[in-house]
């Protein structure tokens, strides 16, 4: 993003950045829609969240908020580019300065601050005096899909990637780590909107799992608002109280359709082999 905003006009490297944001989102949501929602949609059925599929209409209306998203985005970009020449930030361009280890770490610390920070920037924006200006549009998506990974009004996409200029400006920061980081942040947002579920039974009780969030819990969000705000984890929803109160038991019920699947499926191949090999006999 850095070349495109030194290499070009002014108005053409926010441009081209907003392309490049948005490519990315197509080739993470892209794949993911065509594979449960197109190519192999009766396969992975049981797996489905909500049994009903959304119309067209709701699809399209995720990508072109998405796309606006890409360009709040790059702009947003231009402006740490600002920041940096100024010498606001922390940024740092030798990987060496700090090592590998720093690296790394730094980007498991911007996951975690992130965390925190989007739980308490999306009750904000559930206040009711907030809700209708910023995030009503990404609650258009009822039944979400891949594609509402960035469905937000302009605003909030102000607010979603606020965290980064706070981070740049706090801790020395890698260009490699914030990719990283974006890269890390996208696959979540598009598995927590694919309206599927992957993780196995038992998980959100298990001493590891019930720290993790899955999509069931985003889900359930999308279906009744004032329950589940927590991104990544479930730290803060577990410790305020704010987890749905069927959370759990809505979790188990998707999972035992899939188990249900599997066994008609095993059941279905067995009976195929011993009738093969009744009739060879
Ligand atoms: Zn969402
Ligand atoms: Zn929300």
């Amino acid at each position: 993003m850095t070349y495109l905003i030194e290499h070009y006009d002014w108005w053409q490297g926010p441009l081209l950045s907003g392309i490049v944001v948005f490519l990315r989102y197509l080739l993470t949501a892209g794949p993911a829609f065509l594979i449960l929602y197109v190519w192999y949609r009766s396969r992975f059925l049981s797996h489905k969240i909500q049994a009903r599929f959304p119309g067209r209409k709701k699809i399209w209306m995720e990508i072109r908020h998405s796309a606006v998203t890409a360009l709040v985005f790059a702009l947003m970009g231009v402006g740490i580019y600002g920041l940096r020449q100024a010498g606001w930030t922390q940024i740092y361009e030798e990987i060496g300065d700090f090592g590998w280890g720093y690296l790394l770490g730094s980007v498991a610390g911007l996951i975690l601050l992130h965390d925190t920070y989007f739980y308490w920037m999306h009750r904000l924006m559930h206040h009711p005096r907030v809700f209708p200006f910023v995030h009503r549009v990404h609650h258009l998506s009822h039944n979400p899909t891949p594609w509402a990974a960035l469905s937000f009004h302009p605003l909030e996409a102000v607010l979603e990637i606020g965290i980064v200029p706070l981070a740049v400006i706090l801790f020395p920061i890698h260009p490699l780590a914030l990719l990283l980081f974006a890269s890390w942040s996208l696959l979540w947002n598009v598995l927590g909107h694919s309206g599927y579920e992957w993780f196995p039974s038992g998980f959100v009780r298990h001493p590891f799992g019930r720290w993790l969030n899955t999509p069931t819990h985003h889900n359930l969000h999308h279906q009744q608002a004032g329950y589940n705000f927590g991104l990544y984890f479930n730290f803060w929803d577990r410790l305020l109280g704010t987890n749905h109160p069927q959370y759990e038991e809505r979790f188990e019920e998707i999972c035992r359709k899939k188990n249900q699947q599997d066994f008609d499926k095993n059941l279905a191949h067995h009976t195929t082999q011993s009738q093969n090999r009744c009739s060879l006999l």
